[in-house]
């Protein structure tokens, strides 16, 4: 099976063709340098992506805070996470770039503030 992607690593956005057989990558080309085979080994064996999203707060100056992971998370891994961050209330003030939630599902990412948010 051949599959087509392109490369995001750069803005030249290589297509890269990626033959698979049984589940392995046997070749990837259409690339123009090293970093489009590395990428589509990442995007086919483990797609990792930053989760963006927002959490609930009590007593702030906004409703909702938007927040984001603070590295790339596992996608097959994206439901469970929002699951916990949907369990977030913030009752404190945060400052862009603020942890609101450390080590989330224990993979070492940390969920961040992405904006300033005070006191109602
Ligand atoms: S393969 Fe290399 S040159 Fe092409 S888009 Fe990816 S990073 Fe850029």
């Amino acid at each position: 099976m051949i599959k087509l992607l392109t490369c995001i690593e750069c803005p030249k956005g290589c297509v890269l063709s990626i033959d698979i057989e049984s589940c392995c990558i046997t070749k990837v080309s259409g690339n123009e340098c090293p970093k489009g085979e590395e990428y589509a080994h990442q995007e086919i064996e483990n797609p990792m992506r930053i989760l963006t999203s927002v959490v609930l707060t009590q007593g702030l100056a906004l409703k909702m805070v938007p927040v984001r992971t603070d590295k790339p998370i596992p996608k097959s891994r994206i439901m469970e996470a929002m699951d916990e961050i949907k369990k977030i209330r913030l009752e404190k003030s945060v400052k862009t770039g603020e942890i609101v939630l450390e080590n989330l599902l224990g993979i070492g990412a940390n969920v961040i503030s992405v904006r300033d948010v005070g006191l109602a």
